[in-house]
């Protein structure tokens, strides 16, 4: 009988559980977690400040215990692994225990960045990641007590958490040290829009800004000082600037690592048994080949089935690791595939702008390197799986149910020959 660890009870973490057991119903399956709540989805959380679902819908897979019993695991919870030495597969546990395995899964994710800036531990300043961040910003915001609010990182979280305050009415401001918002997604062009589009909802918008220092004044008031000697003042501030993979337990184990674990298709780490999934990784990113860090519920869920039908003997990959993502926020969406940082000013551009929706494409040659649209969430689903299959093939031309369902979702016949369809007549 085969005994296996997952480490970190997330998307990740409960997809690969369920993929052992869809395998191998005799298994042993430990589960380590730092927590004591069901798996979770954190970009549930701001959902759940603004009042839009209840407490239990950030637990998409259910209770602790139906989980527990439904898959037949042994969860540890608040039990936090402290070590791991990778060539005898055993985890070192935070009460000093050690425990050794057949097979590893490392799914312990990413947690939101709080480097040591002066005044980040001040009362009023807060991340948004876990359920209890939102807990606490939820009761804070419920209280009354916040007139103002000041978000740090205009990025996919710091957006959310703008939409938390806008929609309870209170004023916010949103900063970012980059030049524009949504800086790795998106072109400026886009970006100029998707800013313009937020003034004209009441927000505050100013990029360029770097956070130098945040005070407290007696009130209790926060000033965020900006390296431009810009100052910014609310009763609350969000840092929203980025997450940072948990893995400093993987220190000194030997586990091959860059930003995250690095793994293979197959979620292979460089020791044999051991695979990583989720936030906490870096997979090939199939755009440019190399290992890259994308941090997405998509992803999660299914790297850790991939890692999970693995660790019980399976021979399963994960084709897809590619910069794509979604924000919705204030009946507003921006999406966008690709990597904008690889486009060159002799690439093709394509624009468009109607029907509510705008559209941004670059490619080379016939490759395209990365889209960014504003409106049509709708028809997002089509234009990534053509965007993932010009990837692994850029010479292919669209299928013909491919260019309908483009069309039947409004797509102009411009964008759909970028991307690669033949006009229809
Ligand atoms: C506000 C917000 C908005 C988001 N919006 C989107 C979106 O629009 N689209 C999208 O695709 N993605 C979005 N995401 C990202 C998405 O939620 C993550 O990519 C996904 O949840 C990652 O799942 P995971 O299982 O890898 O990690 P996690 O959900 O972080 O789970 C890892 C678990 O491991 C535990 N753990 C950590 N260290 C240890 C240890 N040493 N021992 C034991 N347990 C440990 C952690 O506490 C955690 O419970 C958003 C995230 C946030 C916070």
């Amino acid at each position: 009988m085969k005994k296996l660890a997952i480490i970190g009870f997330g998307g990740a973490g409960y997809n690969a559980a369920r993929a052992v057991r869809q395998r191998d119903r005799e298994a042993v399956i430990d589960v380590y977690s730092d927590t004591d709540t069901a798996p979770g989805n954190p970009m549930l959380t701001t959902y759940y400040v603004k009042g839009a679902i209840p407490w239990e819908a950030m637990f998409p897979y259910g209770s602790l215990e139906q989980i527990a019993a439904q898959l037949n695991l042994n969860c540890r919870m608040n039990c936090p692994v402290t070590g791991l030495d990778a060539a005898t597969k055993t985890l070192r546990l935070a009460d000093g225990t050690q425990a050794q395995y057949d097979g590893i899964l490392i799914a312990t994710g990413a947690s939101a960045v709080m480097p040591p800036i002066p005044g980040l531990d001040l009362p009023g300043v807060f991340k948004m990641r876990t359920v209890q961040d939102a807990a606490a910003l939820k009761a804070d915001l419920d209280s009354g007590a916040v007139k103002s609010g000041l978000v740090i990182g205009a990025s996919w979280v710091g957006i959310k958490v703008v939409e938390d305050l806008v929609e309870r009415s209170v004023p916010c401001t949103l900063v970012d040290g980059a030049p524009w918002m949504f800086s790795v997604a998106a072109f400026e062009q886009t970006a100029r829009r998707v800013e313009a589009d937020l003034r004209a909802k009441g927000v505050e918008v100013s990029c360029g800004q770097m956070l130098d220092h945040i005070e407290q004044a007696p009130d209790g008031r926060l000033t965020a000082v900006m390296q431009t000697g810009d100052r910014f003042t609310a009763d609350r501030v969000a840092v929203c600037i980025g997450v940072r993979t948990n893995t400093g337990f993987l220190k000194d184990s030997g586990i091959a690592m860059g930003r995250g674990v690095t793994v293979d298709s197959r979620m292979r780490t460089n020791f044999d048994g051991i695979y990583a999934a989720g936030d906490c990784c870096e997979a090939v990113d199939i755009q440019s080949g190399t290992h890259r860090n994308i941090g997405v519920w998509a992803n999660a869920g299914r790297q850790g089935t991939v890692a999970g039908a693995n660790l019980a003997g399976g021979d399963e990959e994960f084709d897809a690791n590619v910069l794509v993502n979604l924000a919705h926020y204030l009946d507003y969406d921006f999406i966008s595939m690709g990597d904008p940082s690889i486009c060159r000013p002799a690439d093709e551009v394509y624009e468009y702008e109607g029907n509510g929706l705008y559209i941004r494409a670059v490619r080379e040659g016939r490759r395209i390197k990365c889209i960014n649209m504003i409106g049509s969430a709708d028809g997002n689903g089509i234009v990534k799986s053509a965007f993932i299959k010009g990837i692994e093939n850029p010479e292919a031309e669209l299928d013909i149910k491919t260019i309908c369902l483009l069309k039947g979702k409004g797509f102009p016949d411009g964008f759909i020959n970028f991307l690669g369809g033949k006009r229809l007549d």
